[in-house]
């Protein structure tokens, strides 16, 4: 989708720090950082949310999950704690409408909502 900023990131027609790419998936650090570790993990075909995921998702969501812990081991944060979160819609907080993983760490994080 020309129109989506994640899938021009995917597609390296913007730019973007990448900390992790295969055929599947790409993660990158965010923008806005709202921690010390801040990363997206994002499928590189578009998926809008997680509305839109069905049982043909399962392996890439599940791989989304595993790379976020290989990232969060190799950032040092593992043993003190991170949070991973998925926005959906607008009064989930969804904000960029291609389905994408925060990992947040390397701080104390406050209470969610
Ligand atoms: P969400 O609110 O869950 O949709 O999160 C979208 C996230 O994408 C926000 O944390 C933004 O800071 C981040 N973001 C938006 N545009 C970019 C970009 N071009 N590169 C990196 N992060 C971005
Ligand atoms: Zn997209």
């Amino acid at each position: 989708m020309s129109d989506c900023v994640f899938c021009r990131i995917a597609a390296h027609e913007i730019p973007s720090k990448v900390v992790y790419e295969d055929d599947d998936l790409i993660a990158f650090h965010d923008l806005a950082p709202q921690a010390p570790v801040h990363i997206l993990i994002i499928p590189k075909a578009h998926i809008a949310n997680t509305n839109g995921l069905t049982d043909a998702s399962v392996e890439v969501v599940g791989r989304l999950v595993l790379r976020a812990q290989a990232l969060a081991e190799l950032r040092g944060i593992s043993d003190a704690g991170y949070r991973l979160v998925m926005n959906c819609n607008g009064e989930g907080g969804q904000t960029v409408f291609h389905l994408h993983l925060h990992l947040m760490g390397g701080r104390q994080l406050g209470a969610l909502g």
